[in-house]
């Protein structure tokens, strides 16, 4: 063993010396001493053990090195791996009932991915976004979405129609999701916009009309004409 392999063992060593007295929030991360029972940023309830003791595998008792995963003598997730798992899939489905509120006139997203986030950016323009092990998985899960928007009665619309510009009109108002700009900022996490009205920007579009209504009084003298 070379000298930084020791410097990287001992660092370790000493990381979970100290992470026995330590605590981290498993809603916003900030740390916290081992007796405190709530967050001093967030207020969200703490674990019982400090991140030590979340290291400890409950299947064989070893102490891990902070940041392990999976134990190393026997393999079993470790405790800090499972409440990280299950604070995460908390806050996903916080953000889901999220959803409802922002995004309501479009389908849920149900396409799998994870650290969901819904960014307001005012003017009712919304970005959905999921994390996904790799580009692929996410592409896949935009293309079903996309399915899925169709099957809702959005359309491409406009004089150069595009799949990745889909509308729907709801009570007069144009509800619109850009699926082109969706992997701009990170290859493995797909932001979906969504935004209420007409899109700008020399985007060629011609607003959907709404069918016209059936005037019943027409169907009686149509009726009358043709005696039926
Ligand atoms: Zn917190
Ligand atoms: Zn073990």
């Amino acid at each position: 063993m070379g000298l930084f392999d020791d410097l990287e063992k001992l660092a370790k060593t000493v990381a979970t010396e100290i992470g026995k007295n330590v605590k981290v929030c498993p809603q916003c991360g900030a740390p916290a001493g081992v007796e405190q029972k709530f967050c001093q940023s967030c207020g969200a309830q703490l674990p019982e053990g400090s991140v030590a003791q979340g290291a400890v595998c409950e299947n064989c008792g070893k102490q891990n090195d902070l940041g392990t995963k999976f134990c190393i003598e026997c393999g079993t997730k470790l405790p800090i791996a499972v409440q990280e798992e299950q604070a995460a899939a908390a806050r996903n489905q916080q953000v889901m009932d999220e959803w409802n509120m922002y995004l309501g006139q479009y389908p849920q997203w149900s396409f799998g991915g994870r650290a969901y986030n819904i960014e307001d950016y005012g003017d009712g323009n919304y970005v959905f976004s999921a994390e996904f092990n790799n580009y692929q998985e996410g592409y896949n899960a935009v293309q079903q979405y996309s399915q899925i928007l169709q099957q809702n009665g959005f359309q491409p619309a406009g004089q150069y129609p595009s799949m990745e510009h889909l509308y729907k009109m709801v009570g007069g108002i144009c509800y619109h999701v850009d699926l082109e700009h969706c992997f701009e900022g990170d290859h493995n996490c797909p932001s979906i916009g969504f935004s209420v009205g007409e899109p700008s920007g020399g985007f060629n579009y011609v607003k959907p009309q709404p069918k016209p209504q059936i005037d019943l009084g027409d169907i009686k003298k149509l009726g009358k004409l043709f005696k039926f």
